[in-house]
């Protein structure tokens, strides 16, 4: 994995971006800096009675648009320039989505797997009781990201109302069916991302059933996305998680990987596999599709000249370095960005946030229905964008649709004081 700084990196994206777009160096500068980032330390007991000092952050980098959406992440490399990073290309993910709403980010630098259920709580509880403040269901509203999921938001969610003395379950989403979370929110990251890639391959004039697909990763997003397009008569080749990667040419069943990971804990060692491989040889096979759906940095330039997909779908936020996309596009391979491929998580939080605020829940039909609408003709804005504009790849097509339409609410906003 390469060391390439996340911030730098989506600094020069929007840079690539801007020089499709009237903008002043001021405003520039606006929309590539956090509005403020809270630095915070918790201290928490131990099961053992010892106390712990965890790091967190909670980055709100832009609310032109709408309370600041974005979720939180349990690892131990998370940092200020990472959550700075992730943070903005919330912005930008809800912008190219189109929902109204602003992006944040946070984290805690922890190894979730090190601590019990009993500590974890108290963790998550002691960042809710810093976060209480910032958020709010017209605020700040978080949501899962990386080793995080439906019991840390009930817990944040809990904290929250019980320190407001309130019910508020808009103010967090991703939570568990019955405490106010939306049908087809856990597949919805997942989903978007097959999506995007079912758009892009009829783009491309190329046939999904019995495409090949590889996915790097194998946690919430890749999983589901490797069920959802084997479901759609895809061959699921290959796939991966921090432990390994495995491979089938004819497919592999991707329910019965999770279940094989489910008990064992990795999905190295399923024995339907013809063999091993490396996390390089899963992301240089000659496949149709390959889906990144791990952290960012996953592909360097080194590693972009060994690509041989033809259609990359991000279900990762941040998994291609500046650097390794420049050669892709010179590769002519087509790269659907984060920011649109994984907006199906937010997305489907938005949903969700609409919901708790009527009281009135949809059913899963309706939710994967709506999202799917949302993807296809947010891809469509996409391609008329790179098409009109001759633009160099579609990243730089859905920076220059997000930007314009966040320069365009801070403009109508105005500058105060
Ligand atoms: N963590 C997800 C993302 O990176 C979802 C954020 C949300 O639902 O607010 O897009």
């Amino acid at each position: 994995m390469s060391e390439v700084n996340p911030y730098q990196s989506l600094r020069t994206q929007i840079d690539e971006a801007a020089e499709y777009l009237p903008l002043s160096e001021g405003q520039l500068e606006r929309l590539k800096t956090p509005e403020r980032v809270l630095e915070t330390n918790l201290s928490v007991e131990m099961d053992d009675g010892s106390i712990e000092v965890f790091r967190a952050y909670r980055s709100q980098f832009n609310g032109d648009r709408g309370p600041y959406k974005g979720g939180i992440r349990y690892h131990p490399q998370v940092s200020r320039d990472e959550v700075k990073a992730l943070s903005g290309w919330m912005v930008y993910k809800t912008a190219t989505s189109n929902i109204p709403l602003g992006g944040g980010k946070g984290g805690i630098v922890i190894d979730p797997n090190a601590y019990s259920e009993d500590e974890l709580e108290r963790v998550t509880r002691a960042f809710a009781k810093e976060l209480t403040p910032l958020i709010g269901v017209d605020r700040d509203i978080p949501a899962p990201d990386v080793n995080t999921g439906q019991r840390e938001m009930n817990w944040i969610k809990d904290t929250y109302e019980t320190l407001e003395n309130t019910t508020e379950p808009g103010v967090i989403t991703g939570k568990d069916l019955s405490s106010g979370g939306s049908e087809g929110r856990v597949e919805a990251t997942g989903r978007s991302t097959v999506v995007a890639a079912r758009e892009a391959f009829e783009y491309l004039d190329k046939d999904l059933e019995h495409a090949t697909v590889a996915i790097q990763g194998y946690g919430n997003a890749g999983w589901i996305a490797a069920k959802l397009i084997y479901g759609m008569g895809a061959n699921v080749v290959a796939v991966s998680d921090s432990s390994g990667a495995i491979y089938n040419e004819t497919s592999l069943d991707p329910v019965a990987v999770k279940e094989y990971k489910r008990e064992t804990g990795s999905v190295a060692g399923y024995s339907e596999a013809e063999r091993e491989l490396t996390n390089e040889e899963l992301l240089t096979l000659d496949v149709d599709l390959l889906i990144p759906a791990a952290l960012e940095n996953a592909i360097d330039e080194s590693l972009a000249d060994d690509i041989s997909a033809d259609v990359i779908s991000e279900a990762a936020n941040g998994p291609i370095t500046p650097k390794a996309d420049d050669v892709l596009s010179e590769k002519e391979i087509l790269v659907i960005p984060d920011i649109l491929a994984n907006a199906g998580g937010v997305i489907v939080s938005y949903f969700e946030w609409v919901q708790n605020r009527q009281r009135f829940y949809w059913s899963k039909e309706r939710v994967n229905e709506e999202l799917d609408a949302m993807i296809v003709e947010q891809f469509q804005n996409l391609v008329d964008a790179y098409e009109a504009q001759d633009l160099p790849s579609f990243r730089t097509a859905a920076y220059v649709v997000a930007l314009q339409r966040v320069m365009n609410a801070s403009e109508q906003n105005g500058t105060w004081p």
